[in-house]
């Protein structure tokens, strides 16, 4: 038996395919212990390279008070090699996300089959339905670290989806790389099916998207998302620009006029979105079309990431965009985030909304937006807004 630690850098895939380790590490009979564990695994990121840098030094640090450390995830995959000169105890895991688990598994030795219905996380549980991508957007190294886009059947995830909530989960993500891409071809499955029978889960209180890209934002979605109750009024959709010109170097796929056209009925639903700032072609004229989508869509919290040129991506050779620059365009930004966020919170003032508790005095509302309020982690609790402070809504 060893004793671990899992940590992770990244997305939410990062984080699902760190508690696939560790779900697996637990059922083969190893303990998890936070702190002075035999083996630590880091699941790594490589979306810029200050992820990479933070997931190298994640893995030094690791390397000191381990005896053994596996570094996985899009990190290890990534070209180069970016882990090198680590000490000895440090293991480079480069494989599929579907594989990393066993492969970790196997080198580590199995006890047998002691713990195999780990529960992960108290309130939401991740539950991966697609993983890799098959589009090519130029500066994303997404497919080539996690290859193109397969799906689990839909028999698997909903499945997983009743054994999720069986353990007490009370919300569950719907989770992917590219979610719209989901198909179960040999059961008649797309991801408007598979929303509509996740969300009718008994027992289940919540269900959410992670992200969703706009041109699979269409009529049957949006009516599956309307048509399920328990689905949230929220959803991600990455932008990334909003200049048509950055848009089509980007390969994209899709103009500034389609992200907004395609959002225009959601104006109930709280609309999240990734933007990245500094692309090669984004001038001033460019950005300044981002920052009017982004308030003509009515986005709330954007994940802003500075431009950051990837090897093997066809935009690897290209980053003409001040580093100050990006910054400076990244500030404000999120500074107009931030107002979108108060301004949104600002709207249910005197409104009532039921609030999921995921942590002491936090939870968050039907659309995702926090709120700060007495309960019990895990408990549903009907609140009235009395205020707005800039971490979230406070309950009278
Ligand atoms: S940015 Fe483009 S290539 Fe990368 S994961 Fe998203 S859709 Fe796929």
């Amino acid at each position: 038996m060893a004793t671990f630690d899992v940590r992770f850098l990244g997305c939410k895939v990062s984080h699902l395919d760190a508690q696939d380790v560790r779900e697996r590490l637990l059922a083969d009979g190893h303990v998890e212990r936070a702190g002075d564990a035999d083996v630590a695994i880091v699941n790594t990121c490589c979306v810029t390279n200050e992820a990479l840098s933070k997931s190298r030094q994640a893995a030094a640090r690791a390397a000191r008070t381990h005896r053994r450390v596996y570094v996985t995830g899009c990190g290890a995959n990534l070209e180069g090699d970016n882990f090198a000169g680590l000490p000895s105890n440090v293991v480079v895991v480069r494989r599929r996300s579907e594989e990393t688990p066993a492969t970790v598994a196997a080198d580590l030795g199995a006890l047998g089959c002691v713990q195999d219905d780990a529960r992960l996380e108290r309130v939401r549980a991740f539950v991966k339905i697609q993983d890799g991508c098959s589009f090519s957007c130029n500066f994303c190294v997404i497919p080539l670290v996690r290859g193109g886009t397969r799906s689990r059947s839909a028999d698997a995830v909903l499945r997983e989806v009743r054994r999720r909530v069986a353990q007490g989960h009370r919300e569950i993500v719907l989770t992917g790389i590219n979610l719209g891409c989901f198909r179960d071809r040999a059961s008649g499955y797309t991801l408007a099916r598979l929303v509509r029978e996740a969300g009718e889960t008994h027992g289940l209180e919540r269900l959410r998207l992670s992200s969703i890209e706009i041109n699979h934002v269409d009529e049957r979605l949006v009516s599956a998302l309307r048509e399920t109750p328990t689905v949230a009024r929220h959803l991600h959709v990455p932008l990334q620009s909003g200049d048509d010109g950055v848009l089509r170097a980007m390969g994209r796929r899709y103009s500034a006029e389609t992200y907004l056209r395609r959002l225009a009925s959601l104006e109930d639903f709280n609309l999240t979105a990734d933007v990245i700032v500094g692309f090669p072609t984004e001038d001033e004229r460019a950005f300044a079309n981002t920052l009017r989508v982004v308030r003509e869509a009515r986005l709330t919290k954007l994940h802003v990431f500075p431009y950051s040129p990837r090897p093997g991506t066809r935009t690897a050779d290209d980053d003409p965009v001040p580093a100050a620059v990006k910054k400076e365009r990244g500030a404000r930004l999120r500074d107009q985030s931030r107002v979108a966020c108060l301004e949104h919170w600002r709207s249910k003032l005197g409104r009532g909304d039921v609030v999921l508790v995921d942590r002491p005095g936090r939870g968050y509302g039907d659309d995702y937006s926090p709120w700060l309020l007495r309960g019990e982690v895990g408990e549903l609790i009907r609140v009235r807004a009395a205020a707005v402070t800039e971490e979230g809504i406070v309950a009278a």
